[in-house]
């Protein structure tokens, strides 16, 4: 299965990777992987509750993701396309789920303007980068296997730029002692993200109808 690598899911990532011929070290670093983002989604969800940030919310959204394609892409390997295509359509709707809780309760926060904790932000926003940066070295010496290895390695890599971005919006909530750097970043993220779980609805819905 070939990939377009113009057509992304959220903002960064190619979310319906198809790995085959895989070697068993290439698998264990995977699941290594995504025991990574799966951690990383539970903390970064845990601390913009507790710090009131929704950009580190927002963030969390696409651990949540990176978790659910990975895992699912080695889970279904070799079962029936009725199967794969039911899982496809419950990641994208269970995403779409958490998108619109994190976006609206961004919209929520607007009226609320409760200042996040920027010391927290910024913490959990190095730990996020830390992890990506873990897992783009567990990978590296795939990158140039199959296109969706190097998917996989290039959205672990692109995923530290919103990381970045989230420390950016930690600095900006310091700044200027108000809530807006962390509500303009996590709307703008939680947005992307809404949009491309909502298409990845579509692409799932599309697939079953080609199916005999
Ligand atoms: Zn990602």
């Amino acid at each position: 299965m070939s990939h377009d690598h113009s057509h992304h899911t959220h903002g960064c990532c190619q979310h319906n990777p198809n790995f085959d011929g895989m070697s068993d070290d290439y698998k264990r670093r995977l699941w290594l992987v995504i025991a990574i983002n799966a951690l990383m989604f539970v903390v970064e969800l845990a601390a913009g509750t507790i710090a009131g940030s929704q950009a580190l919310m927002a963030d969390a959204l696409d651990f949540l993701a990176d978790t659910l394609t990975y895992g699912l892409s080695l889970y279904v390997i070799g079962m029936a396309i009725h199967i794969r295509s039911a899982a496809a359509l419950a990641k994208g709707i269970s995403l779409t789920l958490m998108a619109l809780w994190v976006f609206g309760s961004t919209i929520y926060q607007v009226f609320v303007l409760h200042v996040p904790s920027a010391p927290v932000m910024a913490g959990v926003g190095i730990a996020a980068l830390v992890a990506n940066a873990l897992s783009v070295l567990l990978l590296v010496q795939y990158k140039d296997g199959d296109a969706n290895v190097r998917s996989v390695w290039l959205c672990s890599r692109n995923d530290m730029i919103g990381n970045v971005i989230v420390v950016m919006a930690a600095a900006g909530v310091w700044g200027t002692g108000t809530a807006w750097p962390d509500l303009i970043v996590a709307g703008i993220m939680a947005g992307l993200f809404l949009s491309s779980s909502v298409r990845i609805i579509t692409q799932a819905l599309a697939e079953r109808r080609t199916l005999p």
